[in-house]
């Protein structure tokens, strides 16, 4: 099985992000990928790829170019308002500030307003290198694709930063481009069919339904900490099935507190049955291992046990398979938890050479 990483989420190294009002050290930080590429790099029997650089051209499929345009030049517009290296908007575009017919409207000439205008939390700052690793990880999701149309099998992009909470115009959530959505955009438009993005962070992927809400071609699976109690808060709940062509294309499984092992994979397992009578043509997987018992920012109750199954469980579907990482934030364990998901949805053996 071939694993793709790109050095230049180094770029992207904000030391703080705003919770509560406090600056205080970010949970998303450049450790976190090299740790996962760490472990990844004992195992023989995974393989690292080359990473290709692809055309701005397939971002845009999904992101607004209004979107992509303003990112490439947010930090260098918005330096002389900050005394930090990191720029963290103070003003948003809450829905309250429009009325119909002004929801798109963007404030050209201020740019903290256009901060504000394209992001949604004071936790994702932007630093120099934010677009260049930001286009890199949408590369690695990308070339991940290539070699899983090739094969017809599984290949895994180490995403850094990860994608799932930004929409098509907006940042948040940790993320700005939104690297599965992009692949599953990509991957139906090459296969000709539609495909799934099975999100499986403990968070829900908020960026992801949005983008294709009322779209046919992707379906998006999502398990996640009940947005009741959980971020992203107002997204994210089981009455939310899609809109338009895309209804019945977008499928919410709300968790509880403290959900543990064995209910988790039978609702996993759940999943896959509704995304099989889906008669999808290709598959995109949301990883993140926020969902275990050690994370610092989540809730659930999975062991270590819990990740080879729950990527055994994606076999059953046979079809090329994109996984493309999300979050995960205990650094003991996380890059052993993604080794186990990715042995299980790989066809591995569980213990694995090290
Ligand atoms: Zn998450």
């Amino acid at each position: 099985m071939r694993w793709y990483f790109s050095p230049k989420h180094l770029l992207h190294d904000p030391d703080r992000e705003v919770r509560a009002g406090t600056p205080t050290p970010g949970y998303e930080v450049a450790r976190r990928a090299e740790i996962i590429a760490a472990e990844l790099s004992r195992d023989e029997e995974l393989h690292r790829g080359e990473v290709r650089a692809y055309d701005r051209r397939v971002i845009d499929q999904v992101h607004d170019p209004r979107m992509v345009d303003w990112l490439e030049e947010a930090w260098a517009e918005c330096r002389p308002f900050s005394e930090h290296r990191e720029i963290i908007p103070d003003v948003y575009r809450h829905a309250g500030l429009s009325v119909p017919g002004t929801a798109g409207r963007e404030p050209l000439q201020k740019p903290l307003a256009r901060l504000g205008f394209y992001s949604f939390d004071s936790m994702t700052p932007i630093v120099e290198g934010t677009y260049e690793a930001s286009r890199s990880a949408v590369d690695v999701a990308l070339s991940a694709l290539e070699h899983a149309l090739e094969t017809g099998g599984v290949a895994y992009g180490l995403c850094r930063p990860p994608g799932h909470h930004a929409a098509s115009a907006m940042i948040g959530g940790y993320c700005y481009f939104n690297n599965a959505a992009v692949t599953a955009a990509e991957m139906a438009r090459r296969l000709g069919g539609p495909v799934a993005i099975v999100d499986v962070d403990y968070h829900h992927g908020n960026g992801t339904q949005s983008i294709f809400y009322d779209r046919d071609d992707v379906f998006y699976a999502s398990l996640h900490g009940a947005p009741a109690r959980a971020f992203p808060y107002y997204l994210g709940y089981r009455d939310e099935s899609g809109q338009g062509a895309g209804h019945g294309w977008n499928h919410n499984v709300e968790l509880e507190r403290a959900v543990a092992d064995e209910e988790y994979l039978y609702l996993l397992a759940r999943v896959i049955e509704v995304v099989h009578a889906k008669n999808v043509v290709g598959v995109v997987i949301s990883l993140g291992v926020d969902t275990y018992m050690n994370d610092p920012i989540s809730d659930l109750a999975l062991s270590k046990a819990a990740y080879f199954p729950a990527g055994r469980l994606f076999r059953e579907l046979a079809l090329p398979t994109v996984v493309v990482q999300e979050g995960g934030y205990d650094q003991v364990d996380l890059g052993v938890n993604v080794r186990s998901f990715l042995r299980g949805v790989g066809g591995l053996d569980a213990a694995g050479p090290v």
